[in-house]
């Protein structure tokens, strides 16, 4: 399962943050998920509360935001927000030659520790 080893990967790096800082427990996560980055929020937040177990990111709360899908036109040019991150194409012209600029990152913006 992806999100397995990106809840894994997020609480891996809270847990390392939180530690340099000399804190010794972490209450909340938030992150910044690109609507294209393929993460399902659903599983994620599931594999959240599975890899955050025995660890002092226990109680921890996992946050985050949709950032929405935004690229540009090969064909005419047109920067554009998308929808649907599946079948990503010009809103202005229709075409396929719609290249990405942001959507797919996943961001931590910000680790709740005391
Ligand atoms: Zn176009």
């Amino acid at each position: 399962m992806h999100e397995l080893s990106i809840a894994h990967n997020i609480i891996e790096i809270a847990i390392s943050e939180c530690k340099k800082a000399g804190y010794s427990k972490i209450n909340s996560i938030s992150i910044r998920i690109g609507r294209a980055s393929g993460v399902m929020t659903d599983a994620l937040l599931f594999a959240f509360d599975i890899a955050k177990k025995d660890s002092i990111a226990e109680n921890a709360v996992l946050k985050y935001e949709e950032t929405p899908v935004k690229g540009r036109c090969r064909e005419c040019g047109t920067d554009s927000t998308v929808d649907d991150t599946i079948f990503v194409c010009c809103p202005s012209c229709g075409s396929y030659q719609f290249e990405l600029l942001s959507g797919r990152e996943l961001d931590i913006i910000e680790i709740d520790v005391e």
